[in-house]
């Protein structure tokens, strides 16, 4: 029998490994020295203070962040950080905000963006399809500028950068929702990233920020409390009701990333050697695959291509669904077949995809 689970190439919520999955059955039952079952715990508990405080080890010892930063658990998802961002550092700036357009989501984040002050789109993809990132001398940034915005992984069309956007000594501020914990990153020169859980951390519900403190020295008057960052940092993350069940699942991913792989230049190289795994098939049969982004800002995460006839494409669809393989139909803004490679899908799952497209290629049509 398949284990459709293990191979759940979803582009979100992405696949959690099994031995979460597994610490989470037994939590749901009862939590391991607690003996109440998760869903029953008290945000208030002693207890549910300590995992928040152990997500925070976790973290910082993953991604070495100095103690200059604030780490939060928020709600509302990435979608709400395209408001709280600029709501903090555009408002009353009189300044500048500069964004790269470089697909679907960053597209999205900069219409709320407008509303707190003004935008400069450095970099608009849109014309050429969102098929590639702009390189280093098509940006010309302002060092004026209020902060610059980006998605270091456009989860729709597969684009990803491979190195860091933006003049250091102007904010960076990074949507990395669908690549954050994927690989190492030079945290100190980005000033605040968000990433929502469903794709590397967990399921949804919990959102994460991490943010320069000094930020918050200087907060525009007349943001609710709720959409403050300071009180969220005054409150450990218990602001109101937080999501506990999918704090916990976030816990259980943390220490499955430090223990059993092993931390973030083990989880980078494994995750470069699925996409590659994957990528390889689409380069090996071109008369078959086309693969979306420019080979140069192809992402890890999410592996985007059409099949070469779109009449080809509901069959590949279908034989894959057959073979046990799901979540392979692109997003619906743009169609086509997206493979994720989050962390927690195995290489073993990916090879298996490889061989499937393999024979596709080779005897399916
Ligand atoms: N940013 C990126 C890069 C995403 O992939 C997504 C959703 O997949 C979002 C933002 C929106 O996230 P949410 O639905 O959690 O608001």
């Amino acid at each position: 029998t398949v284990d459709r689970n293990a191979l759940n190439f979803s582009g979100g919520p992405g696949v959690l490994p099994a031995r979460v999955l597994a610490e989470t059955q037994q939590a749901i039952a009862s939590v391991p020295g607690v003996g109440l079952s998760i869903l029953g715990i008290s945000h208030r508990s002693d207890w549910f203070a300590g995992l928040i405080e152990q997500i925070e080890r976790d973290l910082r010892a993953l991604l070495d962040l100095p103690d200059s930063y604030g780490v939060l658990l928020l709600q509302g998802g990435a979608t709400l950080q395209f408001s709280m961002v600029p709501m903090l550092l555009l408002r009353g700036s009189g300044r500048t905000a500069e964004y790269l357009r470089t697909g679907y989501w960053s597209a999205k984040s900069i219409v709320p963006a407008r509303l707190e002050g003004e935008v400069r789109v450095l970099w608009d993809g849109e014309a050429q399809g969102f098929r590639r990132l702009p390189m280093v001398d098509e940006l010309e940034y302002s060092p004026e500028a209020a902060y610059l915005h980006y998605v270091s992984n456009e989860t729709v069309e597969g684009l990803q950068f491979h190195c860091v956007p933006g003049r250091d000594g102007v904010r960076r501020v990074c949507d990395m929702s669908s690549d954050f914990l994927s690989r190492p990153i030079d945290i100190e020169r980005f000033d605040l990233i968000y990433a929502h859980a469903q794709k590397n951390l967990g399921p949804a519900g919990v959102t994460l920020v991490i943010i320069r403190r000094a930020l918050l020295e200087q907060v525009p008057p007349g943001i609710p409390e709720i959409l403050d960052y300071r009180a969220h940092l005054q409150a450990r993350s218990v602001y109101n009701t937080p999501p506990v069940l999918a704090i916990y699942v976030v816990s259980r991913v943390l220490r499955w990333l430090r223990e059993d792989i092993g931390g973030l230049e083990r989880m980078g190289a494994l995750n470069r050697c699925k996409a590659e795994c994957l990528y390889g098939v689409i380069d090996c049969y071109p008369d078959i695959y086309e693969g979306w982004a420019r080979p140069l800002d192809r992402s890890w995460m999410n592996v985007v291509f059409r099949l070469k006839r779109p009449e080809w494409e509901a069959e590949f669809l279908d034989r894959a669904e057959q073979a046990g393989f799901s979540g392979l139909k692109g997003h619906r803004a743009l169609g086509g077949v997206r493979a994720s490679l989050y962390n927690g899908l195995s290489l073993q799952a990916v090879e298996r995809l490889a061989k499937f497209m393999i024979d596709f290629a080779r005897h399916g049509i």
